[in-house]
């Protein structure tokens, strides 16, 4: 009989003690609670809605941009060094400032921590 405190080892099926981490019959590791809670939230969620950062960066690259202020988007970003260089460049002449955009909206641009910063969330 399985009580209150016990469960069954995944290998031979033994009642055993719930907070065993090994089978004491068989010695095979049992999953532990928390590794259970861990893979419940490792479940894959579906993915849906569009991400804010990547909107945000995405409009603050193309808008300041047409009245010829470049790399608001890179500040935004934390990339103080070189948003200051693209904003006396000028972006670039526009050609950072184009490839940039296609960075963006092709979900291969990176913050400053080097994290890509994809449309959907
Ligand atoms: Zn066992």
């Amino acid at each position: 009989m399985k009580a209150e405190n016990e469960k069954y080892c995944v290998n031979c099926g033994e009642a055993i003690d719930a907070r065993a981490e090994v089978c004491p019959k068989c010695g095979v590791r049992q999953p532990t609670e928390y590794a259970e809670t861990q893979h419940f939230h490792a479940e894959p969620a579906p993915k849906r809605g569009l991400n804010e950062r990547w909107l945000i960066t995405l409009l603050l690259c193309i808008l300041p941009c047409i009245v010829g202020i470049n790399g608001i988007h890179r500040f935004y970003t934390g990339k103080i060094g070189t948003g200051v260089l693209m904003l006396l460049t000028l972006g670039g002449c526009g050609i950072w400032t184009l490839i940039d955009i296609i960075m963006i909206a092709t979900n291969q641009y990176k913050d400053d921590d080097g994290i890509v910063i994809s449309y959907s969330e």
